[in-house]
C-alpha cells in the first residue's frame, strides 16, 4: 500500500531517497509498465489549471518531491514527506544500482548531442552501466516515429525522458503501454547536468534547501517560472488544515 500525502491534490509518496530507489527497482522489475514523476512546486501549481497533468500525476506509479517547497508544504498534512528526493539524485542512485545488476537504460531528451555526452559521462562514472540508446528531445511527427521505433527495438528496462514539464509527463503517459518500458522517469533538465552543461547548486545550498535560489541567480531567465514559488507557498498556506 502506498503511503501518500496530498499537496494541493497532487499525491506524493512519503519515502526517503533510499526507499524511493528501492521502490523504483521494484517497479522496474514488475510486469506492468510504470512511470515516475518528480514534481517541484512550479509543476504542482501548473497541475492546478492543467487537468490532464493533474490526472497523469494521480495515475503515476510513484511521485517524488523534487523541491524543498513540497517537503515543507507537507508539514500541514497528516502524513509528512520525509525528505526531498531530487529527481537528479534519484536517477544517480538508480544508476549505481543497475550498474551492478545489468539492466539497460535509454536517454531521451535535451538539445542535440547533450544526451549523448551525458550517456558517455555516466558510463564513465558508473562502471558497468548499460546505456543502450540516446535521442535528443527536439522532434517533429516523423522523427518521433523513428524515436519510438528505436526505443522499442532497444527495449530498455529504464527510459529517462527529459523534455521539461509538463511535456515529458504527457509524452510518457501517452506512450508507456505501447513501449512496454519497465520504468519511465521524467527527468527535466537532468541530461544538461549529467553532460556538465549546467551545474547543480553546491552541496551547502542543497543542504540548506536553497537550490532554487542558486538556480534563480545562475539561470535568471527562469525568474518568470520561479514566480510560482511564492504563489505556491501562499496557496498552501491558505488551504492548510489546523491540527
Ligand atoms: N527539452 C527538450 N525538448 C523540448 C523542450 C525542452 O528536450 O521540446 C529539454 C531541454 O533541452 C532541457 C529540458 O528539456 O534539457 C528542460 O529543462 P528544464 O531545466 O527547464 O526542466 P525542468 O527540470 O525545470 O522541468
Amino acid at each position: 500500500m502506498r503511503k501518500i500525502t496530498r499537496i494541493l491534490e497532487v499525491p506524493f509518496d512519503a519515502l526517503t531517497m533510499k526507499e524511493a530507489v528501492q521502490k523504483g527497482l521494484e517497479l522496474m522489475r514488475s510486469e506492468k509498465p510504470c512511470m515516475v514523476c518528480t514534481p517541484n512546486p512550479e509543476i504542482v501549481m501548473e497541475a492546478q489549471t492543467d487537468k490532464e497533468l493533474m490526472n497523469i500525476l494521480r495515475e503515476s506509479d510513484m511521485v517524488i518531491p523534487d523541491g524543498i517547497g513540497v517537503v515543507l508544504a507537507s508539514k500541514y498534512s497528516d502524513i509528512q514527506l520525509k525528505e526531498r528526493v531530487a529527481g537528479f539524485d534519484f536517477t544517480q542512485n538508480l544508476f549505481s544500482e543497475v550498474a551492478k545488476s545489468g539492466e539497460t537504460i535509454y536517454f531521451f531528451g535535451g538539445a542535440p548531442k547533450v544526451a549523448e555526452v551525458a550517456a558517455k559521462r555516466m558510463m564513465e562514472r558508473y562502471k558497468g552501466l548499460r546505456i543502450v540508446g540516446v535521442q535528443d528531445g527536439y522532434f517533429d511527427a516523423e522523427k518521433e516515429k523513428h524515436i519510438l521505433e528505436d526505443i522499442k527495438s532497444k527495449s530498455p528496462d529504464i527510459l529517462l525522458v527529459g523534455l521539461g514539464a509538463p511535456k515529458q509527463e504527457k509524452w510518457m503517459y501517452h506512450h508507456l503501454e505501447e513501449l512496454g518500458i519497465g520504468l519511465a522517469i521524467g527527468v527535466g533538465g537532468s541530461f544538461d547536468v549529467m553532460a556538465g552543461k549546467v551545474k547543480r547548486a553546491p552541496k551547502l545550498f542543497q543542504k540548506l534547501g536553497l537550490e532554487w535560489f542558486y538556480r534563480l541567480v545562475t539561470q535568471p531567465t527562469r525568474w518568470r517560472r520561479m514566480m510560482q514559488l511564492p504563489v505556491f507557498a501562499w496557496t498552501v498556506w491558505k488551504s492548510r488544515k489546523w491540527r
